[in-house]
């Protein structure tokens, strides 16, 4: 088996082959073509099995297919517009939750690593950190924003991020996040007015367990989706 086995363009397949990553593990070998057909997801994979890949690629291959036409100009011009007081709100096509911020860095260098070359530029927010230095970074533009829950509701709040073009959306770890007590926050983001609806965007779910609460929230946050336990 190869990355070759599905295709998610050349940049995407260039930065595979740099990445050293020769053949896909099994949670990437079954989740990627489940994401590129466009399905919502419920996977069942722990740390350490290549889960951050499994969903980075296919989202980059199709923001970049849909782009940098189409999706990329869905989020003005390179995911900014310009606000009241000349502040630029930036609406990402992607958003990526996450328990930690260890978590969210781990996924922010791989998403870098992915997306180079391509027209896609990742973002990182999250708590404890100078919230000034994250905002001028989404300033210079993001379609793939990988946030920790209480971090992004704060962005949402500042008026510096708008999810309304936010075609993918991921929870990793989502037990982790609901242990941690981030359910009324991460309800909060998805639940949002402007966010597309299910069935509208894609969302996938990554979580170690599939306790009753998580069932739950695939409920409320999936469309018809694919159940994937590796
Ligand atoms: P993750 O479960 O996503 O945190 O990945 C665990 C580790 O495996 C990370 O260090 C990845 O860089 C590495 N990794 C992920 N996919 C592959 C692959 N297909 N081949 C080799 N290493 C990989």
């Amino acid at each position: 088996e190869t990355f070759h086995d599905v295709d998610m363009g050349e940049i995407i397949m260039a930065n595979i082959g740099m990445s050293r990553y020769d053949h896909p593990t099994p949670v990437q070998k079954h989740a990627i073509p489940i994401i590129k057909s466009k399905r919502d997801l419920m996977a069942c994979a722990q740390t350490g099995s290549g889960k951050t890949a499994a969903f980075l690629l296919p989202v980059l291959s199709q923001i970049y297919s849909e782009g940098p036409g189409e999706a990329l100009s869905a989020a003005k011009n390179g995911g900014q517009d310009n606000g009241r007081y000349g502040r630029r709100k930036q609406y990402p096509i992607a958003m990526i939750l996450a328990p930690t911020r260890e978590l969210a860095s781990q996924i922010y260098d791989e998403a870098r690593k992915f997306a180079y070359r391509s027209r896609v530029r990742p973002c990182v927010v999250y708590g404890g950190a100078d919230i000034g230095q994250q905002i001028r970074e989404l300033e210079r533009g993001c379609h793939l924003v990988v946030a920790t829950p209480g971090r992004l509701v704060d962005m949402l709040e500042r008026g510096k991020i708008g999810l309304d073009y936010c075609n993918f959306l991921v929870l990793d770890e989502a037990d982790r996040m609901l242990d941690m007590g981030f359910e009324p926050q991460i309800r909060r983001i998805v639940e949002q007015d402007t966010m597309p609806p299910k069935g509208i965007r894609q969302t996938m779910m990554f979580s170690a367990t599939f306790p009753k609460e998580i069932q739950i929230l695939a409920r409320d946050f999936l469309e018809d989706y694919i159940f994937l336990a590796v």
